[in-house]
């Protein structure tokens, strides 16, 4: 592009002078009770805390229902309650038997998947067309996956006679509510353990609705279990008597945890944070690069683990693909996430809130240049629209520390060692993008990329046939495929 024509793309790239109509999805299909209790033994039951909390819409700040605190002896009584599906029910089920269970739910899944989206896009802020399109098939794709396994067992480790555990603690996050339940859940019961789940704190109802489903499946009680409450709650379930903990969230977390295993039988996972390099060669098709690129950041508010929120850019390409970027940027609809044209939604919380803002504050300070298009914001609930830092140096707090926001920091490099290096030069690994046109440039990249993920011209692509998971500080443990079988095992050696 010419200087002129890189003008002209600026300046006629303005918000468009149409407009979208609002199109809401509605809540009516949503039956929300006043006040939730623990799902224990296959029942809804009080909390012997006797201690409750309000969960809210994020995007309006408005209550949607009290939810049950678990304290210390709500979470015996459910890995009790675990412990005896197991011992007295589940791993005495043949493989075919346990399949049944998990195609009932995945099939309950499909049939409620709009009920499900909404409820996940009311309880935490993400948009519609993403909890619809992308949350919930992916959940219920996840249980067939699973389900055809259970009977497999032997075909997928020969000679190992594979067994399960026991009884598996499961702490998820609050970003994909219900994909983290059914990548938990799924695999742990196809191999013949039984659960004790505790989502987030923001986002406990879409798991209250998936109890509903078990119900309906007529799971035999205990089998799962779903406990409510915040990191004490969290706390109480590492420390009980399971026999696995499965965890994803923060790396502060996920190390706490660790050490409060350490020296125990207990087994460990952990998917942890992420601090993504997302790079692009001179000879990308840009245009598709920029889409990943905006995939990469803004899908779900930033809110990913595995998001692609460090860009790095080869030198020849930088100007161009920065107007493109802030063209691009200018045409994102950010607000109500029933809208079914919303593309950036609420942030999941303040407190989350409060964490960008304080880490585009520090880019700020420390010199980056930020960018944000103009955008209309809501008045009520968490928002914050989408940025971008140009004059990004690998010392920045912006570059290192995991954002978790709409928030992408853009570098430059000129070599494809150099890309290496700063796309390696993290405490974390979990995922990569490379955007080339040569396949060896591909493969060349992927060997050398420290990430469990690398995606090649594409981005936050999932199936749950791939497995998924970290290197040094994003954990350890795969999730998904075969690989994702292997945690919930007892194998021969
Ligand atoms: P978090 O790690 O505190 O919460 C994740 C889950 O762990 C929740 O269910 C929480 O109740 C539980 N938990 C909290 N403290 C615990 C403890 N001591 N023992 C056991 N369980 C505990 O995450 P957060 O505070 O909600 O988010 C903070 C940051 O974590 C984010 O900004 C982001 O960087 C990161 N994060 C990463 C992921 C991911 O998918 N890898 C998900 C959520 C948050
Ligand atoms: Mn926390």
């Amino acid at each position: 592009m010419t200087d002129i024509e890189r003008a002209a793309a600026t300046t006629l790239t303005p918000r468009p002078s149409w407009d979208y109509a609002p199109a809401p999805e509605s809540t009516d299909i949503v039956r929300l009770q006043d006040s939730y209790g623990l799902f224990v033994g296959g029942e809804f039951v009080e909390p012997k805390s006797g201690k409750r909390f309000t969960t809210i819409n994020p995007a309006t700040e408005e209550p949607l229902a009290e939810i049950a605190e678990a304290g210390p002896e709500d979470v015996a009584l459910a890995v009790e309650a675990a412990r005896s599906a197991h011992d007295q029910v589940w791993r005495d089920l043949s493989g075919a038997e346990r399949a049944k269970y998990l195609y009932r739910i995945a099939r309950q899944l499909q049939e409620r998947a709009r009920e499900f989206a909404v409820l996940e896009t009311m309880n935490g802020g993400k948009p519609i067309k993403e909890s619809r399109d992308v949350d919930l098939p992916l959940a219920a794709a996840h249980f067939f996956y699973y389900a055809g396994w259970a009977d497999k067992l032997e075909y997928a480790f020969p000679g190992r006679s594979p067994g399960p555990i026991g009884v598996a603690g499961q702490i998820i996050p609050w970003n994909f509510p219900m994909l983290m339940a059914a990548w938990k859940l799924a695999p742990a019961l196809a191999t013949g353990n039984t659960a004790v789940l505790k989502p987030a704190e923001t986002t406990p109802l879409t798991a209250l609705l998936l109890a509903e489903v078990i119900q309906e499946a007529e799971l035999p009680p205990g089998t799962i279990n779903i406990i409510t409450g915040a990191g004490e709650t969290g706390a109480a379930l590492v420390e009980s008597g399971v026999d696995k903990v499965a965890f994803t969230g923060s790396t502060d977390v996920g190390k706490r945890i660790r050490r409060a295993t350490a020296g125990t039988a207990k087994r460990l996972t952990l998917e942890l944070g992420g601090k993504a390099a997302n790079i692009v060669f001179d000879d990308a098709p840009l245009d598709q690069a920029v889409e990943g690129v905006i995939n990469g950041i803004f899908f779900n508010q930033g809110h990913v683990c595995c998001a692609g929120s460090r860009l790095l850019v080869q030198e020849p390409v930088f100007e161009e693909l920065m107007d493109k970027l802030k063209a691009r940027l200018q045409t994102l609809r950010v607000g109500d996430p029933l809208d079914k044209n919303t593309d950036v939604g609420a942030i999941n919380s303040r407190q989350q809130l409060r964490k960008i803002e304080e880490l585009v504050a520090s880019g700020i300070d420390e010199g980056a240049e930020i960018y944000q298009p103009e955008c209309v914001l809501p008045e009520r609930g968490f928002w914050f629209r989408p940025t971008l830092f140009t004059g990004v140096s690998q010392s920045h707090r912006i570059a290192r520390e995991e954002i978790f926001g709409p928030v992408l920091s853009i570098i430059t490099f000129r070599t494809p060692d150099e890309a290496v290096e700063k796309a390696n030069n993290t405490p974390y690994g979990l995922s990569a993008g490379v955007w080339t046109e040569k396949g060896s440039r591909i493969l060349w990249m992927a060997e050398r990329m420290r990430a469990g993920v690398v995606w090649a011209n594409t981005f936050n692509r999932f199936d749950p046939a791939s497995p998924f998971g970290g290197y040094k500080e994003s954990g350890f443990g795969r999730e998904g495929g075969m690989h994702g079988l292997e945690p919930y095992l007892q194998l021969s050696p």
